[in-house]
């Protein structure tokens, strides 16, 4: 079966086709994102009118892509296309209807079914995707599917989830963060130090300065900054207090700071925090995959970090996907909705801007 996916949540517009959940016949993303450096941040409206302009081109060029990629080049898209797929919600109201009205329309004209899917469950299904090039740029388990039972974390811009999944459809939520999304944080501490946005792979840049200036890498030291919750029972995050904190240290330092050194510090914040929990959760719960998901999971240290904590649990694989498939494109969209065909009446379908990650929520 092949689906095309449409993934237009918050400032990406993104057009893919997936060949049975899990072959990229073609992957097209048309980012904002210069936009918003101007701006320090998204402003909705602007990311919206983006869409606007993006929605066909991106969509056109992944067919064109597609055909391309098959090998009768009679083929039309009405022929080649057997489903469409559309990110419904979380995300920015704007954003998201520019997607599923589009994919509505072309599900209507192409007489074929659609299949609505939520943007933070699609992130998981990055692991489910292969193709040749995108496998050669990914040293983790990239050969192989996660096994069931998963668990994930999913750490993007707006969420931090963790999530166990026994079979496709069926999700666990275990917990989330209590009030600022770990990318979210990434994002304003950059802020607060005058990295540009988005603020991850900024912070990530001056870390790794930092830490290639050092001799001997010392991560043991970071300690500037709070892990809040890591005592705590519960899968939850807390990162609201790191800003704060970054906040009161930055006031309280009569003299120039080191950005790069800081840098550090942040992201080993941050990075505690994911690792501490999604340590006991494995623990706890002894998946035989662990999967890390959403645009923070391209961190080079967090990736790392959990390959050499999960590894040696034994029992457990860790799967990360390339990261141009972390961040946000559709074929995790289209290879969700394989995975969990649910097509519904195109009448039926419409954006969701709080949509959770939950069982029944696909
Ligand atoms: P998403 O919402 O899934 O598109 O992810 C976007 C978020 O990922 C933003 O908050 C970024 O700052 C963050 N991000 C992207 N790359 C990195 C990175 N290398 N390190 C940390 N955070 C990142
Ligand atoms: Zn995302």
């Amino acid at each position: 079966m092949i689906i095309l996916g449409i993934e237009t949540s918050c400032d990406e517009t993104a057009a893919a086709v997936v060949q049975d959940g899990t072959n990229i016949l073609s992957n097209v993303v048309a980012s904002s994102v210069g936009m918003h450096v101007k701006t320090g941040g998204i402003i909705p409206e602007n990311a919206a009118r983006q869409q606007i302009k993006s929605i066909i081109p991106v969509i056109n060029n992944a067919l064109v892509d597609s055909l391309q990629s098959t090998v009768d080049r009679s083929l039309k898209v009405i022929d080649l296309i057997d489903a469409v797929a559309v990110t419904i919600g979380p995300g920015l109201i704007g954003s998201l209807l520019v997607g599923v009205e589009t994919a509505k329309t072309l599900s209507y004209l192409w007489k074929k079914p659609i299949i609505p899917v939520n943007h933070l469950i699609a992130h998981i299904y990055a692991n489910f995707l292969t193709t040749d090039s995108l496998i050669k740029q990914s040293s983790v388990n990239s050969n192989q599917l996660p096994k069931f039972p998963i668990l994930a974390l999913v750490v993007s811009g707006g969420h931090t989830d963790l999530v166990r999944m026994k079979e496709h459809g069926k999700i666990e939520w275990l917990g989330g963060t209590r009030d600022d999304a770990a990318g979210e944080a990434f994002d304003k501490c950059a802020r607060l130090l005058g990295l540009p946005y988005p603020g991850g792979p900024a912070i990530s840049r001056e870390a790794e300065k930092h830490l290639s200036h050092l001799q001997v890498i010392s991560y043991k030291s970071l300690k500037l900054f709070p892990r809040p919750l890591s005592g705590n029972n519960s899968f939850d995050f807390s990162f609201s207090g790191l800003k704060t904190s970054v906040y009161n240290y930055l006031k309280s330092q009569k003299s120039k700071v080191d950005r790069l050194k800081l840098s550090a510090e942040i992201q080993e914040a941050i990075i505690d925090s994911l690792v501490i929990k999604s340590t006991s959760a494995i623990k706890k719960f002894k998946p035989k995959s662990f999967v890390l998901a959403g645009g923070v999971a391209s961190n080079i240290r967090l990736r790392e970090k959990l390959d050499r904590v999960v590894g040696n649990m034994k029992f457990c694989e860790f799967h990360v996907a390339p990261t141009p498939l972390c961040t946000d494109n559709a074929a995790p969209v289209a290879s969700c909705a394989f995975f969990n065909y649910h097509p519904i009446d195109w009448k039926e379908i419409s954006a969701n801007p709080q949509l959770t990650i939950a069982e029944g929520n696909l």
